[in-house]
C-alpha cells in the first residue's frame, strides 16, 4: 500500500479547514499539541459537568449545577480589597440570590449583569450563611436562551483563552469528518464487549450523559483504548515478525563451557536462574534470531545469566557483546567476570570510550581476528571502526534508554546478531507489554538466598545531625555507607552544588580521609579513582549524585542514606537501595525527606518501609503516579498513549498482544479485509513505519 489511505486525507488536513476554526483558535490548540482535526478526535473530555433547569430556587438541593433564569436587583462591589463582588437577583418566584465574582472588571460585570435585566445562569447553587448564592456562574446569557445551555456538558482539555464553547465548536467540526473506516477489531472481541464501532465511539466519548461515559471503563473509552494499544502491540508484533524472519544462526553447542562455570560456582543457580537460561539456550539453539528481555529485580542475578549466553554463543564459535550503560559499570562487568571467564577458559576484553591510540588499535585486530571471545564496553562498542570476527550474542545491560525505536533500527541493520537486553527495572507487567511487547521475556522472579533484609527508616531532615552521628558511630564500627544527594530540579548543576555542600559537611563531621564524593562532571578518572577507593573499603563514606551510576556492587558496603527520598520514583529508591543488603551484615536504608510530608508522599515512602519486592513497589508506583512517570515516556520507549491507561485497562494491554500476534500469524502481510483494517488503524494512529517492514525481507 502506497500511502495513507484516501479515507483519512480529512483528518490529517490543516486545523483551519475545519468550519468555525480560525487561526487563532489554531494557534491555541497548536500550544495543546492540536495541529490536525485527529488530534481534536483525540483530545477526550476528561469530564463532564451536569445540570437541572430549575424554574425557582425552591426545586435546588444544593450543592448541585443548575440552570435558572434570574431577574438582577443590583450590585454590592467589594468594600475591601480581596473581598468578593456580589451581584443580588431574585429567581422567577422571587427568591433572593447572590451571584459572587472574585476580582471581575467592573465595566464587563456591570454591562453583563445590569440591574433590572432578565439573565439565564447557570453555575454550581451553594447554600451559605442560610442565602442561596453562586460563584462565578459558568454561563451567563439573555433570558430565554436556557436550551443552549447543554445539560450534560463535556470537560475537554483547554488552556488559556480558549473558551469551552470555542473547543466544542472544533471538537464538533472535527467529528462532523469522521470517515467510514472499515472495523480492525476483531468481531468476536467486539461482541463480546459490547463496544461500539470507531466513528460511533469517538462520537460517545465526546458526548458524555454522565460521569460513567468518562471512566475508563466505559465501553466506548474502552474501545478507543484498544485501538492504541492493539495499534501499538501491531507494529512491535510486525518488528519482532521481521527481526524471526530475519535468518539467524542455528547455534551448536553442548553446553560445556557453562558447566565448567558451574562447576566453579561457590552457589548453585536459582530456579528462575535455571528457567531463564533454559530459555535462553533454546532460543540460540532456533534458526531464529533472538530479541529476549531479561528481566529482574535488583541482585537477582541477571548478570550471570547473561554471561551463561554469551558462554553457550562463544562455545558455537562465535563472540559476544556485552555493554553497560556506563564506564563505571562496564569495568565492574569485566571484573566481575573476569573469574568466571577464567572458569571457562574464554577471552574477555573491555573497550570504552577512553581507550584511544595503540591499545585501541591492538584491541580491534584482535576482534577481528577472533582473539577476543567476549568484550565488554560501553556503547563504544558499537561505534564505527569496531568489527568482530562473528558477534553471536550482544547483551545490553540496564537499557532502559533503549527504545523499541532502537531496537527496530537494529533489525533494519540486518545482522544476525542474537539480542538480550537485561533491565533492572521491575516494571508491571502491563507496562512491560506495552514497553518491550516486541520481545520475548524472561523474568527472574527469584533472588539468591540468605539475602538479609534491608532495614528501612524515614527520618525527617530535621533530625540530620542525629543522622550524621549514627553514621560516624557506624563508620567507628568499620562499616561503610552510600550518602545519595537529592535531585535538585532537573539540573545537574544544582545537583552538584547540594552534593558538594553535603560532601563538605561530612567530611567536617567525619573527618576528610572519611568522606569522597563522585558526581556526573568530575572526570572519568577522578570518579573512578574515587569509587575504586570506596570499593576497596579505604574510603567509609561515598556521597554521591544519582547523575552518577550506584548500580556499582561494594557488598561490604551497608549502611544507604537518601537524601530528599520524596522527590525519587520508587523505583529509584529501590534501585539505590539494592546497592546494600549484599553482604553478611545487617543493612540499613535511611530515607530522608523534608518536612511536611504530604499524603501522598508519606504513602509512597511508606511502601519503601514495608516491601523490598521490586515488583510490589513498581506496581504501587504506577498505581500512585501514573504510567508515564514511573518509566518516564521518553527513556523507556513507551509510547504516549492519548486514551488508553495503562493502569486501570492493564487487561486490554494484554488482550491487544496476543491479538496483535495471532492476527499477523494468520495475515503475514496484512492483506486479509481485516489485515486491510487494521493498515487504516496504523495509518491513523502513526504507527505506519512498522507498515514498511511488512513483507520485504
Ligand atoms: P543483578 O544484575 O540482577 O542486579 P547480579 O548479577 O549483580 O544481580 O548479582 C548480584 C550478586 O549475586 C552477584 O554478586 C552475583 O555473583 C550473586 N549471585 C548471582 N547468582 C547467584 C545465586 N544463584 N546464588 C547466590 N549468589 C548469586
Ligand atoms: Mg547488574
Amino acid at each position: 500500500m502506497a500511502g495513507r489511505p484516501e479515507a483519512l486525507f480529512p483528518l490529517f488536513a490543516p486545523l483551519e479547514r475545519l468550519e468555525g476554526v480560525g487561526p487563532k483558535t489554531a494557534a491555541l490548540l497548536e500550544r495543546m499539541g492540536i495541529v490536525r482535526p485527529v488530534d481534536l478526535l483525540f483530545a477526550l473530555p476528561h469530564g463532564v459537568a451536569l445540570r437541572r433547569r430549575l424554574s425557582t430556587l425552591a426545586e435546588a438541593v444544593p450543592p448541585e449545577t443548575v440552570v435558572l433564569e434570574i431577574e438582577v436587583e443590583g450590585h454590592r462591589p467589594p468594600v475591601r480589597r480581596g473581598r468578593p463582588w456580589r451581584v443580588l437577583a431574585r429567581d422567577a418566584a422571587g427568591l433572593p440570590l447572590e451571584i459572587v465574582f472574585f476580582h471581575p472588571r467592573r465595566q464587563w460585570i456591570e454591562r453583563t449583569l445590569p440591574a433590572g435585566a432578565r439573565r439565564t445562569v447557570s453555575g454550581k447553587l451553594e447554600e451559605f450563611d442560610g442565602r442561596w448564592q453562586i460563584v462565578h456562574p459558568d454561563h451567563v446569557l439573555p433570558s430565554g436562551r436556557a436550551d443552549e445551555i447543554p445539560l450534560a456538558e463535556p470537560l475537554h482539555p483547554l488552556t488559556e483563552g480558549l473558551g469551552r464553547r470555542q473547543m466544542r465548536r472544533a471538537v464538533t467540526a472535527a467529528l462532523a469528518r469522521l470517515p467510514a473506516l472499515p472495523e480492525w477489531i476483531d468481531p468476536h472481541l467486539l461482541a463480546r464487549e459490547g463496544w461500539p464501532g470507531w466513528a460511533e465511539a469517538l462520537r460517545l466519548a465526546h458526548a458524555p450523559q454522565g460521569p460513567e461515559d468518562v471512566a475508563p471503563s466505559s465501553p466506548a473509552r474502552r474501545r478507543l483504548a484498544y485501538d492504541e494499544l492493539f495499534a501499538h502491540q501491531l507494529a512491535l508484533a510486525i518488528a519482532r515478525a521481521r527481526w524471526r524472519r530475519r535468518p539467524g544462526i542455528a547455534r551448536r553447542f553442548s553446553g560445556a563451557l557453562q558447566e565448567k562455570v558451574r562447576a566453579a560456582l561457590p552457589f548453585p543457580l536459582t530456579g528462575a536462574q535455571e528457567r531463564a537460561i533454559a530459555e535462553i539456550n533454546a532460543d540460540l539453539a532456533a534458526p531464529q534470531r533472538m530479541n529476549r528481555l531479561l528481566q529482574g529485580d535488583v541482585g537477582a542475578g541477571k548478570t550471570l545469566v547473561a554471561f551463561m549466553a554469551l558462554l553457550a554463543a562463544i562455545e558455537s564459535g562465535g563472540q559476544g557483546a556485552l555493554m553497560a550503560p556506563t564506564e563505571i559499570l562496564a569495568r565492574q562487568h569485566l571484573q566481575g567476570l573476569r573469574p568466571w571467564a577464567e572458569a571457562a577458559g574464554i577471552t574477555i576484553a573491555l573497550l570504552t570510550g577512553r581507550d584511544g591510540g595503540r591499545a585501541r588499535t591492538e584491541k580491534l585486530r584482535r576482534l577481528a581476528a577472533g582473539e577476543i571471545d567476549l568484550l565488554v564496553g560501553t556503547h563504544a562498542l558499537f561505534s564505527e571502526g569496531v568489527a568482530f570476527r562473528d558477534l553471536a550474542l550482544a547483551v545490553i545491560d540496564e537499557q532502559h534508554r533503549f527504545g523499541v525505536r532502537q531496537r527496530l533500527e537494529l533489525t533494519e541493520k540486518g545482522h544476525r546478531t542474537d539480542l538480550l537486553v537485561m533491565t533492572a527495572t521491575p516494571i508491571p507487567r502491563s507496562l512491560a507489554l506495552a514497553a518491550y511487547g516486541d520481545m520475548d521475556l524472561s523474568i527472574l522472579d527469584e533472588k539468591p538466598p540468605g539475602r538479609r533484609p534491608v532495614k528501612t527508616a524515614l527520618v525527617s531532615n530535621e533530625r540530620l545531625e542525629a543522622v550524621v552521628a549514627r553514621l560516624a558511630h557506624a563508620v567507628a564500627e568499620g562499616r561503610q555507607a552510600y550518602w545519595v544527594c537529592p535531585l535538585v530540579e532537573e539540573s545537574d548543576v544544582l545537583d552538584l552544588a547540594a552534593a558538594e555542600d553535603r560532601y563538605r559537611a561530612l567530611a567536617a563531621a567525619l573527618g576528610p580521609e572519611r568522606v569522597a564524593l563522585v558526581h556526573g562532571q568530575m572526570p572519568p578518572e577522578a570518579r573512578d579513582r574515587a569509587m575504586a577507593a570506596f570499593a576497596a573499603g579505604e574510603v567509609p563514606v561515598l556521597v554521591a549524585t544519582t547523575v552518577i551510576e550506584v548500580g556499582v556492587d561494594v557488598p561490604a558496603a551497608s549502611i544507604m542514606v537518601i537524601e530528599g527520598a520524596e522527590r525519587f520514583g520508587l523505583s529509584q529508591l529501590h534501585q539505590l537501595r539494592g546497592r546494600v543488603g549484599r553482604g553478611a551484615a545487617e543493612s540499613h536504608c535511611l530515607l530522608l525527606y523534608t518536612p511536611p510530608l504530604g499524603e501522598t508522599a508519606r504513602r509512597r515512602l511508606e511502601i519503601m518501609r514495608e516491601s523490598e519486592d521490586g515488583f510490589r513497589i513498581a506496581e504501587e508506583d504506577l498505581r500512585i503516579r501514573g504510567a508515564g512517570d514511573v518509566l518516564g515516556t521518553a527513556q523507556s520507549g513507551l509510547p504516549r498513549f492519548r486514551v488508553a491507561d495503562l493502569e486501570s485497562q492493564a487487561d486490554l494491554a494484554a488482550l491487544a498482544q496476543s491479538d496483535a500476534r495471532a492476527l499477523l500469524a494468520a495475515d503475514p502481510a496484512l492483506s486479509s479485509e481485516r489485515g486491510r483494517a487494521a493498515r487504516h488503524l496504523l495509518w491513523l494512529l502513526e504507527k505506519d513505519r512498522a507498515l514498511s517492514l511488512l513483507g520485504a525481507g
